[in-house]
């Protein structure tokens, strides 16, 4: 895969269970949603109520999972993980949510793929913590209700556009998350490796930071593959050198940009001149899912101010033109 994909991978789950920050005072960066979940958390934990649900939107990788585990250790509650396309039949949900105890916290990630039938049971347990089904079927059939302990549900997804209104519109709290600074992510890098045990002066940290897509996934991954450089290459010490010798190694380049965000600026540079251009024919010319596209690889090169999103489709800006020393066509500049 690559190497500065936001999504982890099914051995990363484990080194990132390590270094998970657990409470919110090592959640770094995110000082808007920090001052607030500092204010609802110990709140309603004094009104001795379940925390209003919580949605969390922002790219992979940027920590909503990381926040819905430390919103339920700071509530001292239980914390019951599932996800939107796992819950294929209202069943797979009421059995979850009558399992749970006073004030736990349900944490679905991609909310926004839940099928419309369990949808329709999320509505009244959010709002009247009363679960809502149907048992049997034909005329025998009759709908059962059944009180649920006061919970709360916390759900993630990619963009917020994605989900239906009525449910966005159940939330009490909404947090958007944002692309962390270099700062806060040279301190998330010394901080995984201080847990991991690895030697990384200031700057190595630095070099680390600044390539890793403004996302922490990202820049533990870059950690760990710089580590194993350090140790064939340079005596397992990472200094600034050894980080960029390394992720050049990695073609990651000094962007932070890696093949697949070349492919796509190319494509719109050179095959659309700049677009604008709709993003299906971008996800045709380079053979991605159009999903993939607006989920992982452009929300960087936006916020960077690569590409824009107009009304007419995606354009690239000066930046993308001179970042591949292409020159600027006349009738755009
Ligand atoms: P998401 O659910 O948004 O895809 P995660 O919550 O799984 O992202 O975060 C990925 C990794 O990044 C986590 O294992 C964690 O180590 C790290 N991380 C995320 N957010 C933070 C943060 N605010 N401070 C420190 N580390 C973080």
């Amino acid at each position: 895969g690559r190497v500065i994909s936001p999504v982890a991978g099914l051995e990363e789950l484990v080194t990132e269970e390590k270094i998970r920050p657990q409470y919110l005072k090592d959640y770094i960066g995110q000082p808007a949603v920090r001052e607030q979940m500092e204010i609802f958390i110990p709140a309603a934990k004094a009104r001795g109520e379940a925390l209003d649900h919580v949605l969390i939107f922002g790219p992979p990788g940027l920590g909503k999972t990381t926040l819905s585990h430390i919103i339920a250790n700071e509530l001292g509650a239980n914390l019951r993980q599932t996800s939107g396309p796992v819950l294929e039949k209202a069943g797979d949900l009421a059995a979850l949510l009558t399992n749970l105890e006073p004030h736990d916290v349900l944490f679905v990630d991609e909310i926004h793929r839940l099928s419309p039938v369990v949808e329709e049971i999320l509505y009244p347990a959010m709002e009247d913590f009363q679960l809502d089904i149907m048992i049997g079927e034909g005329p025998a059939a009759r709908s059962i209700k059944l009180d649920l302990p006061p919970f709360t549900l916390v759900g993630a997804t990619t963009r917020a556009g994605l989900l239906t209104s009525p449910l966005r519109d159940r939330f009490g709290i909404v947090q958007r998350l944002e692309f962390y600074n270099v700062p806060d992510l040279q301190y998330i890098v010394s901080r995984a490796a201080g847990i991991l045990g690895v030697d990384i002066d200031d700057a190595g940290a630095y070099e680390i930071a600044r390539r890793a897509r403004g996302t922490p996934r990202i820049a533990n991954r870059l950690l760990r593959r710089v580590r194993d450089y350090a140790q064939v290459k340079a005596n397992g010490s990472i200094d600034a050198e050894v980080a960029d010798q390394a992720l050049n190694m990695l073609n990651v380049d000094q962007q932070g940009f890696d093949h697949m965000d070349r492919r796509l600026l190319l494509a719109v540079l050179e095959k659309f001149e700049g677009g604008p251009v709709g993003v299906d024919n971008v996800a045709a010319a380079i053979g991605e899912e159009r999903g993939t596209i607006e989920d992982v690889l452009e929300p960087y090169l936006i916020q960077q101010g690569y590409l824009m999103r107009t009304p007419r489709g995606r354009m690239a800006t000066k930046l993308a033109w001179n970042h591949f020393s292409l020159s600027i066509p006349d009738e755009k500049k």
